[in-house]
């Protein structure tokens, strides 16, 4: 959808999120929407019992700025089981209106206009916007397929190139949306030892983080790495790892000074996240790591059923070791391009994928593929598979 002609110029090249058009297209077509990323199953009990309660409680004003003291100390406390490393919860824990609102107010806080910020390719659309926001320059690194298919990797000699011109930040997001690459100990060496030769701070979208499916590739966080932790803004949030995407909580950690300019933009864009489901959260985040473990189980398997069912039908799958979303090649069946095969899948046989082109500067590297997500019911999945098969006539 164009934009509004009263839209601002940092604004109008984006137009309307592809996840609110395909939304809006799967339901018009009656299509099983594997295209928006969000379980068609509900959150643990645990987490709406204590919202719940709180709600009953009378916790219905402003939280604290920087979050609720229960949930900056439930974040630092499975920051420090997952890591290793002891935070402060009240200097560097900021909680945000998902993991959505870190990103821009870590943007806003850090980035100068002008300043150059490096985005891997494909990317989570909002960061490309969020780097508009803030009138900076996105520089790419382009993920390109492995030729044995076994995943995306980038060019080091690309990533080097870019670094020597002095961005003032990176933007790594691992497990990545929408490839499912989870990157490797090597790869983040390789980013840690650019970003300290050269004075770079790095942003990590980790929303996927316990999303994760190979014992041998195990999600890393950037700011576990040597030198990394002072220079690192790590952003995470409630909504993947307990299914509960409607809540937005999120949140950034990063060192004392980092963390007040994160806050500095923060205060301005959403001031405070909404009380009770900060309290939802701080319990589920401490109690939950049973629920994480199954729905990991429960992914497992749905990854597997259906990049078998994609395979099937002629389409080159690029296993995910982490996230909820499977990357498809689907040049063997015939369509122009991503848009066009997504809108026959979506209109046609009434199953809605996401076409990534949108998510590349140069969108002919994302015209061969299809995004699906895997993160809904059985039963759903299977419904998918079976409309999937009319591709075969
Ligand atoms: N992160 C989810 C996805 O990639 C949904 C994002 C959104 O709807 N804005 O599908």
């Amino acid at each position: 959808m164009p934009a509004s002609s009263f839209v601002s110029q940092r604004l109008a090249p984006f137009g309307t999120t592809i996840f609110t058009e395909m939304t809006r297209l799967a339901t018009e077509h009656g299509a099983v929407n594997l295209a928006q990323g969000f379980p068609d199953f509900d959150g643990p009990e645990l987490a709406k019992e204590a919202a719940i309660a709180a709600i009953r409680a009378g916790r219905n004003q402003y939280a604290r700025m920087l979050g609720d003291p229960a949930l900056n100390q439930a974040i630092a406390a499975r920051w420090q089981r997952t890591t290793g490393q002891v935070i402060d919860p009240d200097a560097q824990v900021t909680v945000t209106s998902g993991c959505t609102e870190a990103i821009p107010a870590a943007m806003l806080g850090l980035i100068n206009p002008g300043e150059r910020v490096v985005l891997f390719e494909p990317y989570y659309d909002s960061y490309r916007a969020c780097v508009s926001l803030a009138g900076a320059v996105p520089v790419f690194v382009t993920l390109r397929p492995r030729g044995d298919g076994s995943g995306f990797e980038f060019d080091p000699d690309e990533l080097r190139r870019v670094m020597q011109t002095r961005p003032r930040a990176i933007v790594v997001n691992t497990p990545h949306n929408p490839t499912g690459k989870v990157y490797s100990r090597e790869e983040l060496s390789l980013i840690a030892s650019l970003c300290i030769e050269h004075g770079v701070l790095a942003i990590t979208d980790e929303v996927y983080s316990e999303l994760v499916y190979e014992p041998d590739q195990p999600h890393i966080s950037l700011a576990t790495l040597p030198g990394m932790a002072e220079r690192t803004i790590t952003l995470n949030s409630l909504g993947k790892s307990f299914s509960l995407t409607g809540w937005k909580i999120g949140w950034a950690i990063a060192p004392a000074e980092l963390t007040r300019c994160v806050r500095a933009a923060h205060q301005f864009l959403t001031f405070a996240t909404c009380t009770p489901m900060q309290l939802g959260a701080a319990a589920i985040l401490t109690e939950g790591d049973g629920y994480v473990r199954s729905l990991v189980a429960d992914y497992r398997r749905r990854r597997d059923f259906l990049s078998a069912a994609l395979s099937g039908l002629g389409m080159r799958v690029y296993q995910p070791a982490g996230s909820y979303f499977i990357m498809a090649d689907h040049s063997a069946l015939g369509f122009a391009d991503d848009v066009a095969f997504c809108r026959h899948l979506t209109e046609h046989i009434k199953v809605a994928a996401i076409p990534p082109s949108v998510f590349y500067d140069n969108p002919e590297h994302g015209r061969r593929f299809a995004r699906f997500a895997f993160c809904k019911k059985d039963q759903t999945l299977e419904e998918a598979v079976r409309r999937l098969g009319a591709l075969r006539r």
